[in-house]
């Protein structure tokens, strides 16, 4: 069972030959083939078996280990695997097999983790539930029934559910620290630019962020490690030096100035039982000598109506691309053949779901003549003002820590009904998106037997204080 393995306890054991990655990779094909909260949509059984043989042919030669050595690792289904089915979790692109890895695939694979199957998420990453999945929505495995969060839903009832040790995720507005915190796992979203979007589908270019998703800190900066770092197949990519992450987990953090913004824990729409579990964890940090400074950012509640412009904009024409030409689905003709314009048409229409079909309208809608100036250019203005207000906050303060959501995991179906509901689960983790700073999602506890996030936020290319400050946490709370 991957259970009780982390990074480095699974990798001492097999070079200490008290088990092999083969073994391993079995016992977790053996509980996803059991999984009652349909993490997967494809099992790599092959690829893992084969990964899991070569690790075990360096362990038996007494030969080093590679630092990610037998992890069994789910990716989120909108990261391009070479040979295995990548749907994005779209019927567009049901039977789509890519030729080629995305960067972060190839970059685990290389540093010896076992790629165990393609975690379920909603279409294209659009959703916070990942209840708008073309192919049925994954469960909790904390509370089966309710949503894991979205929208990489899969990765983090995976990790959660152990069926797998870690997990990619991708964060365009929330996607990795919101299913985080609704699983009660780690999710981190790193600096735009720290990882390569290379073989990431793009939803919203100037946000998608990959990142990794763990049961601990530590094993969240061992993915990091292999993960971060310029790519030449993506030019957005950071030339920055990658530190040592694992290394840096130690480090002392005190003094530590805590900033605490009114206009979140101000907000009517916070949960009492998660604002209570948040406090507590407040005066925990305050006791270990964290000082908390009231910080005031006026400009982040505009922040979810500047993302679903600035995000449906970059979607309406990321996703033109899909027009059963070059990808996936194609419509069929019946006894009349199809003009091109009607097989573009039918195509679509058969392949997307109804949110991704929003977004493109809403997207076309802020970019058109007449309304680019009062939506898109206006957005873009707001955002620059997000990004100078963190600017601002940490002249003041090291790092700004909020609940990552305002509710714990919902039921399934409580919010489908109204898409403007869903779009609030994320009005905490959006802001560090747009400003395209770091920020973690680290358990803190539970309200009503449901897990909490605490979110840190941080200043760009702080990735290994975020982690650390969360290690430091769930060594004091054992979380
Ligand atoms: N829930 C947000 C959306 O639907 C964010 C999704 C994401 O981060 N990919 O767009």
């Amino acid at each position: 069972m991957p259970g009780p393995w982390s990074v480095e306890s699974l990798r001492k054991a097999i070079a200490e030959r008290q088990t092999t990655a083969t073994a391993e990779a079995e016992r977790c094909l053996e509980r996803i083939a059991a999984d009652p909260t349909h993490a997967y949509l494809t099992v790599s059984a092959e690829r893992a078996r084969a990964q899991a043989a070569k690790i075990d042919a360096l362990a038996e030669k007494g030969a080093p280990l590679p630092p990610l050595a037998g992890v069994t690792v789910a990716v989120k289904d909108i990261f391009s695997t070479r040979g295995v089915r990548t749907t994005c979790g779209s019927r567009v692109l049901e039977n789509y097999i890519p030729p080629y890895d995305a960067t972060v695939v190839q970059r685990i694979e290389a540093a010896g983790a076992v790629i165990v199957g393609k975690a379920n998420c909603d279409e294209f990453a659009m959703g916070s539930s990942t209840e708008n999945s073309g192919f049925g929505p994954t469960r909790n495995p904390r509370a089966l029934d309710r949503v894991p969060g979205g929208s990489s839903g899969g990765s983090a009832a995976a990790v959660a559910g152990e069926l797998a040790i870690a997990a990619l995720g991708s964060d365009t507005g929330g996607s990795i620290r919101q299913p985080a915190a609704f699983c009660g796992i780690v999710g981190l979203l790193p600096t735009y630019g720290r990882v390569s979007r290379f073989g990431l589908a793009a939803f919203a270019s100037s946000l998608d962020h990959p990142g990794p998703m763990a049961r601990s800190a530590r094993d969240a900066a061992h993915l990091l490690q292999a993960i971060a770092g310029a790519d030449a197949l993506d030019a957005t990519s950071a030339r920055e030096p990658v530190p040592d992450y694992v290394a840096a987990l130690e480090q002392p953090l005190m003094p530590l100035r805590l900033g605490v913004p009114r206009e979140v824990f101000g907000n009517p729409g916070i949960d009492p039982g998660v604002n209570e579990t948040v406090q507590a964890a407040l005066a925990r940090l305050e006791r270990a000598g964290a000082e908390l400074v009231p910080i005031s950012m006026p400009t982040s509640p505009a922040a979810i109506a500047v993302y679903y412009v600035l995000a449906t904009a970059e979607a309406s024409s990321n996703l033109a691309r899909y027009d059963g030409v070059r990808y996936g689905h194609r419509a069929q003709a019946g006894s009349q053949p199809l003009t091109l314009g009607e097989m573009y048409r039918r195509t679509r229409d058969e392949g997307f779901g109804a949110e991704v079909k929003r977004r493109i309208l809403l997207g076309t809608y802020v970019l058109s003549a007449g309304y680019y100036d009062a939506y898109y250019r206006k957005a873009q203005q707001v955002r620059t003002l997000i990004a100078r207000e963190f600017a601002a906050a940490f002249a003041q303060v090291d790092l700004i820590c909020t609940p990552t959501t305002p509710t714990t995991a919902f039921r399934l179906g409580e919010k489908s009904a109204n898409p403007l509901e869903l779009y609030l689960a994320d009005i905490f983790t959006v802001p560090a998106d747009l400003a395209g700073v770091p920020a973690i999602s680290v358990p803190c506890g539970t309200s009503q037997g449901l897990p909490v996030g605490l979110q840190f936020v941080a200043p760009a290319f702080s990735e290994a204080k975020l982690l650390a400050v969360a290690h430091q946490f769930e060594q004091r709370t054992g979380a």
